[in-house]
C-alpha cells in the first residue's frame, strides 16, 4: 500500500493526517514533527492562553488517542534532515530512512532573527512555540518591563495580553504606522488608539540597533537614535521566513517558499507542500503568495489530499484571517490589491466598522472590525466578484446583502 510520509507537525500536517483517513485513504501515514507535541493551535499562543492565569498547555488539533485509532504513526521530536527525491527517502535526525509514495511538507516558519548585538541576552524572546509562549509567560508578570519590537500582529496582540496581566509594555517599530505591512491607514490609526487606552507605549520609526544585558540578561533595547528602552524582558515579532531548505536542497523550484501549483504539487509530482512554507496561487487575485494562517493551513491540506486520493481540486477559497486585541476582533478577507477606492462601513456599535477596499466595483478586502457581518457578507462578495454599489455600501442604514447591483 502506499505510504504517505508529511513532514511538520503543525496545523497544515496535522489536518493532512486526518484528512487522508477522512478521505478513505487505507495507506500508511507518518507525521514527522520536530516539536515534541502533537498538532496544537498556535493562534492562542499570543491570545487566550498567554493571557489565562493558568499555565498555557496548548490546546492540541486533535486529542493524542486520535493517532492510534486512525493509524497515523507520529514521529515527534524529530527533525526530518534530508530529501533524497530520486530513492523517495527523508532522512531522520535519527539517522532512519523513511520511504514515501507521496510526501508532504509542511514545515511551517520560523521567526526572523534580529541581527544585531546582545540577540542571545536571556530574556531576548521569539513567539512561534508552546515552548516559546511559556518563557514569554514567566517574562510577564506585574510591574514587569516588556519591550515588543515590530508593530504587527503578533506584538499586538502580545502587547494586549501583556496589558491585561499588568507588564508595562513599549511597542518598537520601524515602519511610522502599527501593522504597516498587512492592514491599512486607518486600522494602524485605531489600533494605535486602542493600545495607548490601554497605556502601551510606542516608539514609531524607531530601528532597534542592539540589546543590552547584565549578567547574561537583558536589561534594554537600544535603538539607532542612541537611546535605550530599559526592559526586563524582548519580544521580538518582525516576520516569518518559510522552514524551504530541505525542499531547496533537493532541487524542488522554490522562492522564498516552496512554489506550488492549486493542488498544493511542488515542481515534483510526489511531492506536495502546504501552509506557512508554501508560495501558493491565489486566482483571485492572479498572483502567488505565501498565505500565514490557519485558514490556509486547512485549505492547502484539503488541496494536497484530495490530489493524494484522487478528488477533484475543492473551489478555491478567499484568504482570510483573524486577530484578537483586547475586546477588538478583526477579521480580514481578500487582499487590498489593485484598490482604487477605499470606503468606510459604520457597524452595530461604535466601536465596530469595516473598510472595503475596491477595485472598480468589486471588493478586493473586506477590513472588519468588531462586525463579523460585514466580514461574512463582504468576504461572499469577494469570492462572486459581485459588483457593488458604493453609495449603498458605505450607508450602514442599508443591509450589506442589498448593496449588490
Ligand atoms: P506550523 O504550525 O508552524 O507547523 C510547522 C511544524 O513543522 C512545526 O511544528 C515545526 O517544528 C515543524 N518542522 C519544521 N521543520 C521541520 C523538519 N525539518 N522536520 C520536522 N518538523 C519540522 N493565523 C491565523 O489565521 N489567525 C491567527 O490569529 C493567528 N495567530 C497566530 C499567533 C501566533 C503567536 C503564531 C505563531 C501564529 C499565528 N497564526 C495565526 C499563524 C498560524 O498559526 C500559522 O499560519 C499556522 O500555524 C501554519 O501552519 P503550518 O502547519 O504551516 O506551520
Amino acid at each position: 500500500d502506499a505510504h504517505v510520509v508529511i513532514l511538520g507537525a503543525g496545523h497544515a500536517g496535522g489536518t493532512a493526517a486526518a484528512l487522508l483517513r477522512q478521505y478513505g485513504f487505507e495507506g500508511a501515514i507518518t507525521l514527522v514533527g520536530e516539536e515534541s507535541i502533537p498538532p496544537y493551535h498556535r493562534p492562542p499562543l499570543s491570545k487566550a492562553s498567554l493571557r489565562a492565569a493558568s499555565g498555557a498547555a496548548p490546546t492540541l488539533l486533535k486529542p493524542t488517542e486520535f493517532y492510534e485509532t486512525a493509524g497515523v504513526r507520529l514521529r515527534l521530536g524529530i527533525r526530518a534532515d534530508k530529501l533524497e527525491r530520486q530513492s523517495r527517502t527523508v532522512t531522520l535526525s535519527t539517522g532512519e530512512d523513511l520511504q514515501y509514495d507521496h510526501l508532504v511538507i509542511a514545515t511551517g516558519a520560523r521567526p526572523i532573527r534580529l541581527r544585531v548585538a546582545g540577540s542571545d541576552l536571556d530574556g531576548v524572546l521569539e513567539l512561534r512555540t508552546a515552548g516559546d509562549a511559556e518563557r514569554l509567560k514567566k517574562a510577564l508578570k506585574a510591574g514587569q518591563r516588556l519591550a515588543i519590537v515590530g508593530g504587527g500582529y503578533i506584538g499586538l496582540e502580545v502587547a494586549a495580553s501583556a496589558r491585561a496581566l499588568g507588564a508595562d509594555v513599549t511597542v518598537i517599530e520601524r515602519e511610522l504606522r502599527l501593522l504597516a505591512r498587512v492592514a491599512c491607514r486607518e486600522l494602524s490609526t485605531f489600533f494605535h488608539d486602542c493600545h495607548a487606552r490601554q497605556g502601551v507605549n510606542f516608539e514609531l520609526g524607531a530601528t532597534v540597533s542592539g540589546f543590552e544585558g547584565q549578567g547574561g540578561h537583558i536589561t534594554g533595547v537600544h535603538l539607532d537614535d542612541g537611546r535605550t528602552i530599559a526592559c526586563d524582558a524582548a519580544l521580538v515579532g518582525v516576520g516569518a521566513v518559510p522552514n524551504d531548505e530541505i525542499a531547496r536542497d533537493a532541487g524542488l523550484d522554490t522562492a522564498s517558499g516552496i512554489l506550488v501549483d492549486l493542488e498544493a504539487r511542488t515542481s515534483d509530482p510526489a511531492i506536495f507542500a502546504i501552509g506557512d512554507v508554501a508560495r501558493r496561487p491565489i486566482p483571485l487575485y492572479a498572483h502567488v503568495a505565501r498565505l500565514e494562517s490557519v485558514p490556509n493551513a486547512l485549505e492547502q491540506a484539503k488541496q494536497a489530499v484530495g490530489a493524494i486520493v484522487g478528488r477533484p481540486a475543492p473551489v478555491h477559497e478567499v484568504p482570510w484571517q483573524w486577530s484578537d486585541q483586547y475586546d477588538v476582533k478583526l477579521q480580514i478577507a481578500g487582499q487590498a490589491i489593485d484598490v482604487d477606492r477605499v470606503l468606510r462601513r459604520g457597524g452595530p456599535s461604535p466601536e465596530s466598522f469595516a473598510i472595503f477596499h475596491l477595485k472598480g466595483d468589486r471588493i478586493q478586502c473586506v477590513e472588519a472590525i468588531n462586525s463579523p457581518q460585514d466580514f461574512l457578507v463582504g468576504k461572499q462578495f469577494i469570492g462572486v466578484r459581485a459588483s457593488i454599489d458604493p453609495d449603498k455600501l458605505s450607508d450602514a442604514a442599508i443591509p450589506l446583502k442589498e448593496a449588490v447591483i
